[in-house]
């Protein structure tokens, strides 16, 4: 990607770093149910270039939003009017405040390729971006684990956010042609349980595709399904007098006698969470077999128990997604990241590409009149310098 640090900052930097996006295969709407999740570092990512200055300030600019934010180091905190800047100061703070020493400043020049707002976690991606770097030029010494832990402690405390670790943690430790296996519920400090699975996919390739619809509603409509999981959970555990600490912790077959006394809007809640958390162990088993055909059935699978079950698509997701299953090249499609809007994934024959971008976006912007973006994207490394 170009800079013009020098036109900005009138110094040449002295170090670059890259940041990816990421996708989740499988494991949507569980990571707060006591599932796993299997996300992927993909090839859209931010960039940053990085000189350290002899002052005690940080000077950030990012060409996707182009104005020079000027920040005191030892002023730093949250504060409206510093816009997209919360996130790399928190950060800073995070760190700080947890014991490491910044004690210079630096200029930093972000650019990015990732579309903002739409699911593919900029945000996170910008936050394990600006830890890598302080890691580096002031030689913090923290592993990749850490860098996603404190990226997810600053989001949370500094900018607000109720996240969860999937995206933090799949954005640090991306590693080339793998997903990650995260047992969300199991990742802090003290342990961090995850493991890698290659994703060989032959001739075929992921695409991702965003609705370019800004999302609305996204964070109520999130703690509404959360709210729905926590009463469906009681409910279960009063029934049986047990002690399920969460929903994936059921049996499966158990379904059909929840059936017969939760609420019909809750067993549709509980029946999405249930059959999401098996459809990741078969997932881990196709790529395991190299059944890349099953990998499509479980994503549309996954799709349509999203959409009719859980109902966090709309039209503009599942106008995309039928789009896409429309198309002879696709193998399978999904919303992915928390719906309402953002972002799907297809899985389709890698020398079709072409035929299947321009009829995907022909329907989809027939139907909605927006135009969708439509990235062919390979699984890459984790944040890093290079
Ligand atoms: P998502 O993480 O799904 O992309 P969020 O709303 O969580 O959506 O984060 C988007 C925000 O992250 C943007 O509004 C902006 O504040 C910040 N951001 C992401 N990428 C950049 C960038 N390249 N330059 C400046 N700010 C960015
Ligand atoms: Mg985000």
């Amino acid at each position: 990607m170009k800079n013009n640090f020098k036109d900005i900052f009138h110094h040449e930097y002295e170090s670059h770093y890259l940041s990816p996006a990421r996708i989740n295969l499988i494991g949507e709407h569980i990571d707060y149910n006591g599932g796993k999740v299997l996300p992927a570092a993909i090839s859209l990512n931010i960039e940053a270039w990085v000189r350290k200055n002899d002052e005690h300030v940080f000077r950030f600019y990012s060409s996707n939003m182009p104005k020079i934010y000027i920040h005191e180091l030892d002023n730093i905190k949250y504060d409206k009017e510093n816009d997209w800047t919360n996130y790399p100061l928190g950060m800073i703070h995070t760190l700080r405040n947890n014991g490491y020493i910044i004690d210079q400043g630096l200029d930093i020049f972000y650019s990015s390729t990732i579309p903002t707002a739409s699911g593919l976690s900029s945000s996170a991606s910008l936050l394990d971006l600006t830890a890598c770097i302080l890691n580096n030029e002031f030689n913090l010494g923290l592993s990749r684990e850490e860098i996603a832990l404190y990226a997810k402690e600053s989001e949370n405390k500094f900018n607000g956010l109720a996240c969860g670790i999937m995206d933090q943690a799949a954005i640090s430790l991306g590693k080339k042609n793998h997903a990650v296996l995260i047992d969300t519920s199991k990742f802090d400090f003290n342990n961090q349980e995850y493991e890698y699975h290659n994703i060989n996919l032959n001739d075929y390739t992921f695409v991702v595709m965003s609705t370019n619809k800004p999302r609305k509603l996204v964070e109520s409509k999130y703690n509404e399904r959360v709210d729905e999981c926590n009463l469906a959970l009681k409910l279960i555990n009063d029934y049986y007098h047990l002690n399920y600490h969460n929903l994936c912790e059921i049996e499966l077959n158990k379904l059909d006698e929840i059936k017969s006394f939760l609420p019909s809007l809750l067993y549709k809640r509980v029946k999405h969470v249930l059959t999401e958390n098996k459809r990741v162990y078969d997932f881990i088993d196709s790529l395991k077999n190299n059944d890349i055909i099953n990998l499509g059935k479980i994503l549309n699978e996954s799709d349509l128990s999203l959409k009719n079950d859980y109902e966090v698509t709309g039209l503009h997701l599942d106008t995309l997604t039928q789009a896409s299953r429309l198309q002879p090249s696709c193998i399978g499609s999904r919303m992915t990241g928390a719906g309402f809007g953002g972002c799907a994934i297809a899985l389709i024959k890698k020398d079709q590409f072409e035929d299947f971008k321009n009829k995907v976006i022909d329907i989809y912007q027939n139907k909605t009149n927006i135009v969708p973006s439509i990235y062919e994207v390979d699984i890459v490394d984790g944040v890093r310098k290079l």
